[in-house]
C-alpha cells in the first residue's frame, strides 16, 4: 500500500513514512492537483487529501483516493487505520523527510554522522546506532524523539 499526500497533509506523510509506508509528497507548484492525480494514477498510490474536489476528480478517474476528515494528526492516523487497516509499528526504514530508504551507518562511515551539527558528541561516544538516508543525507537514531513516537502509537493501538 503506497500513498501520495497533498501539501496540507505533510505531517501525516511524515508519520506514514515512520510507520514504514511509502508516501510521496510534492512541493508547492503550479498544477499541483494535476501532478498529484498523475502520481497517484501512474504509481498506483492512494491519494490522500482534505480537498473534496480533488478527491472527486481522482475517484472519477478510477484512482484510489481518500478524503481525510480530521485535522489532528492522531485522529488522522486513526482514520487511516479504519479505512486501510494501517499498522502502527514504527520502523527505521524510510526517511521521514524525503521518503527514500534509510540504512544503518557502518563503523567506517561515522564521518558522515560526525559532520551533522544536530548530532551531539555524547551520542557519538555512547555507541548510539545511526541510520542515514541515501538520498538526502539525513541521519537518524532512536533517541527521545523515537521513544515519543513509540509511546504515541502504543496509545493509538489501544483505541
Ligand atoms: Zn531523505
Amino acid at each position: 500500500m503506497k500513498f501520495v499526500a497533498d501539501r496540507m497533509l505533510g505531517r501525516l506523510a511524515r508519520w506514514l513514512r515512520l510507520l514504514g509506508y511509502d508516501t510521496l509528497g510534492i512541493g508547492k507548484q503550479e498544477n499541483e492537483d494535476d501532478l498529484l492525480l498523475e502520481l497517484a494514477g501512474k504509481e498506483r498510490r492512494i491519494l490522500l487529501s482534505r480537498d473534496e474536489i480533488l478527491i472527486r476528480r481522482a475517484l472519477k478517474n478510477g484512482t484510489a483516493a481518500y478524503r481525510v476528515r480530521s485535522s489532528g494528526i492522531m485522529e488522522q492516523l486513526m482514520e487511516l487505520k479504519k479505512e486501510f487497516d494501517i499498522g502502527f509499528e514504527p520502523e527505521m526504514d524510510r526517511c521521514s523527510l524525503c521518503n527514500s530508504p534509510i540504512r544503518r551507518v557502518k563503523p567506517a562511515e561515522m564521518g558522515l554522522v560526525r559532520e551533522k551539527d544536530y548530532v551531539y558528541p555524547e551520542m557519538l561516544e555512547s555507541g548510539t546506532e545511526f541510520w542515514i538516508c541515501e538520498a538526502c543525507g539525513q541521519v537518524y537514531w532512536q533517541g527521545k524523539h523515537w521513544e515519543n513516537i513509540k509511546e504515541r502509537v502504543e496509545k493509538l493501538k489501544e483505541l
